[in-house]
């Protein structure tokens, strides 16, 4: 290691670690990123938002993505389970979004992209770096890390940026996580060979399959390769007394949309399993260190918005921690800042997330009118836009108030959830 005191260390070195870090290059400052796997290294996650594009960009990585020739995604497609209705954004039609398309991507590759580019603008990236402690003191933040040998190792910074994911290292050690209710699920996926997906146009498309009280992702990665994951609630699952691979079985034979399209996939990687839990931490930033992408709050990924929230995060985070060194300030305003923006970009996902499993968003959602550009006004929102227009502002309103209306008083046709 090149030295001791950084100004700032991230935890992390996944899409939110990797952007903080170049993002704090871009800025001149030092940067050390501690991350406990080698890469690349597998990871869930596969289908990006449009307005990742837009961060691409600034951290001056598009060329290395486009280089590696992932699979372009212009839409998601929402199907019921039997087949019996479909809804398709087009991202290119929403006349809120700048970005017409988005990519699918196999996160070892992506997340190495991302985390090599962060080392070439100048980060000391070091992997197999497991962070077991961290200490904020008056005028640093300490950190200890095991590297690979075993050897224990102590190092400084100005400021702590916590990137670790689900792991939610800084918040867990001071209680802030806060599960959202009735969001307890668990997913079990695989990638498969065989699977019959959308051509044409619509090639690339995430399909998302609604059964009664759980789903599917279905994420084509590559000409043959298709990611296919169920999420479901953790307590359903254990009712079943199955092994997940058996859930999982038997929910793709139970599901036409799933089943029809898998007649003769074969597995490439089978059985994974991850718990899925909706959380948010209580705090997002205290003295000297500032929380991004997972480690500051994690939503159900049904909208496929998991990366584009860390990659913004960790830009946002970056940028009030930069700000923050150069005033020599341990707390800022920008910092508070950062977490009201973050909050609100977050719940913007998530009024669309509690409301994806009740009926009545349902028989909505799945019979789309683009009367007043409602649907564009969805699209731009569930392209992942941050700066949302008046306009598309209003229109999502008006959207959730029809929801709401469906419930006491049904505005749409009934259609069946099976
Ligand atoms: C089932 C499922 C499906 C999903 N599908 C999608 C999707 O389709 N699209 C999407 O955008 N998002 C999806 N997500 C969400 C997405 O995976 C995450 O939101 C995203 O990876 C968050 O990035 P991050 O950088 O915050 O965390 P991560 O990508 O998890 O990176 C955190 C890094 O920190 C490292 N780390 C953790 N603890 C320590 C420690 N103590 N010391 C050192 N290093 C540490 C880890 O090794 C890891 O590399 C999905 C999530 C789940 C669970």
């Amino acid at each position: 290691m090149s030295q001791k005191t950084w100004d700032v260390i991230v935890i992390g070195g996944g899409p939110a670690g990797s952007t903080a870090a170049a993002t704090l290059r871009q800025a001149g400052r030092t940067v050390l990123v501690l991350e406990k796997s080698k890469f690349p290294r597998f990871h869930i996650g596969e289908s990006l938002l449009p307005y990742n594009r837009e961060i691409f960009d600034e951290l001056g990585v598009w060329p290395k993505i486009q280089a590696a020739g992932f699979m372009v995604k212009r839409g998601a497609q929402f199907w019921m389970g039997d087949g019996s209705r479909h809804t398709r954004m087009d991202f290119s039609k929403g006349s809120f979004t700048e970005f017409p398309e988005s990519l699918q991507v196999e996160r070892a590759k992506f997340d190495d992209i991302l985390l090599r580019h962060a080392e070439e603008l100048g980060a000391e990236v070091r992997e197999e770096a497991l962070v077991t402690e961290h200490r904020v003191e008056k005028d640093r933040v300490t950190v200890k890390f095991r590297a690979k040998d075993g050897e224990e190792h102590e190092v400084q910074a100005a400021f702590l940026m916590d990137a670790s994911g689900l792991g939610n290292f800084t918040a867990n050690k001071e209680n802030l996580r806060e599960y959202y209710p009735g969001h307890k699920k668990i997913s079990i996926f695989g990638h498969y060979s065989g699977v019959q997906m959308t051509t044409g146009e619509e090639k690339g498309d995430i399909l998302i399959v609604r059964r009664e009280n759980s789903w599917f992702w279905m994420i084509p990665l590559a000409d043959d390769k298709v990611s296919v994951g169920l999420v479901l609630d953790q307590a359903q699952f254990k009712a079943f007394k199955k092994t997940p691979q058996e859930v999982f079985d038997e929910a793709v034979l139970k599901t036409r949309t799933v089943h029809e399209r898998m007649i003769n996939a074969q597995p490439i990687t089978q059985g994974h399993v991850l718990t899925d839990f909706s959380y948010t931490n209580r705090a997002l930033v205290s003295d000297r260190i500032v929380r991004v992408g997972d480690a500051a709050g994690f939503i159900d990924p049904v909208f496929s918005s998991g990366v584009m929230l860390a990659m913004t995060t960790g830009r946002n985070g970056a940028q009030v921690v930069h700000a923050a060194i150069a005033a020599g300030k341990t707390r800022t305003f920008a910092m508070k800042r950062y977490e009201w923006a973050t909050r609100r970009h977050v719940s913007r996902f998530w009024q669309f997330i509690e409301r994806f499993y009740t009926k009545h968003f349902a028989q909505i959602f799945f019979q789309p009118t683009n009367k007043f550009r409602l649907l564009c006004a969805i699209n731009c929102a569930l392209a992942g836009r941050t700066r949302m227009t008046f306009g598309a502002k209003w229109r999502l309103r008006l959207f959730f108030t029809l929801v709401w209306i469906q419930k006491y008083h049904p505005i749409a046709k009934p259609i069946r959830i099976r």
